[in-house]
């Protein structure tokens, strides 16, 4: 029995030392933890989670990756060819460039150049085109002027000098006769009928006596030369054919109004001479006379020259 107690004693005081001893129950845990490093595989699979996670991230990086291969591609092939483009248009462009501006240069200089060396004559850029001719001369036909045409007028004097489509007017109006004709352009002579018509025939109806006008006494007609009355070298519209100058009307009567400084005379020959020089400047833009100066003491000027804005000379 004892023996048994003892056996039962022994097998009991482990169990209290075991108890007893907390500290090596650690060992058997150290064995553990031998196994330990097993279970930290199971770690592992936490890893695995986390590379699942990281899969499950990748799958949606991968199909936006897949998605941004995609699109690069294309954009890739869509900017290649622009780039492509634009590349050659600028190699393009910097060799075209210079050549462009070679022949641009070249004939801008090459074509101003030429112009003012050609330098027309003056008259040349009055000339009349046919249609333009044509109706001048059914004005003045329709009016019931005589003249003939003349072939063109040149000064070997002076090249600007001339009338390109010129005419020989005898009869502005029926029963006004120019002494001696006149050579002038077209458009001279159809202000002059109309000036005659509308103002000066009117106007010596209205002399004592009621004189029918009868005909002009000219003075300057076409004249290659220069303008007279002042220092200027310009060319005078008497070389153009633009100018017609009056020295005295004539009337049916056999009286004559000759042009004449008039002032303060106080008589209905003034007034007529006031009155179709004054109306003179409706027809004409230039109007010269008594009083402009010493050159224009004894005749009207008459001339259609162009200036800007349409003004008109005068005087
Ligand atoms: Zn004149």
């Amino acid at each position: 029995m004892r023996a048994l107690v003892a056996l039962l004693i022994a097998a009991l005081l482990p169990a209290p030392v075991f108890a007893q001893d907390d500290r090596p129950l650690p060992r058997p845990e150290e064995a553990r933890p031998e196994p330990a490093p097993k279970p930290v595989p199971p770690p592992a699979p936490p890893a695995d989670r986390d590379e699942k996670a990281k899969e499950q991230a990748d799958p949606p990086p991968a199909p936006p990756s897949e998605a941004k291969e995609s699109p690069p591609p294309p954009v890739a092939s869509e900017a290649t060819p622009p780039r492509d483009a634009p590349k050659a248009d600028p190699a393009q462009s910097t060799p075209s460039d210079p050549a462009s501006k070679d022949p641009a240069d070249t004939p801008a200089p090459a074509e101003a150049a030429p112009v003012k060396p050609a330098g027309p004559p003056l008259h040349a850029s009055l000339r009349e085109d046919d249609f333009t001719y044509s109706a001048c001369l059914l004005d003045l036909t329709l009016m019931g002027a005589s003249y003939e045409e003349r072939p063109a007028v040149t000064d070997s004097a002076d090249p600007d000098c001339g009338i390109d489509r010129p005419i020989q007017l005898t009869s502005p109006l029926p029963g006004v006769e120019i002494d001696g004709g006149a050579l002038m352009r077209c458009d001279t002579a159809r202000h002059l009928a109309r000036w005659l018509r509308d103002f000066v025939r009117p106007s010596a109806a209205l002399l004592p006596g009621q004189p029918r006008l009868v005909g002009l006494v000219p003075g300057s007609t076409y004249q290659c030369r220069a303008t007279v009355g002042n220092a200027s070298e310009k060319l005078s519209e008497h070389a153009l054919g633009n100018a017609f100058d009056i020295a005295a009307f004539r009337f049916a009567d056999g009286s004559k109004v000759e042009i004449a400084p008039r002032q303060d005379d106080g008589d209905l020959t003034e007034a007529f001479q006031h009155a179709v020089r004054g109306t003179a400047c409706l027809h004409f833009s230039t109007v010269l006379g008594p009083g402009a100066n010493a050159a224009h003491d004894n005749h009207l000027h008459l001339d259609i020259k162009a200036r800007k804005g349409g003004f008109r000379l005068c005087q």
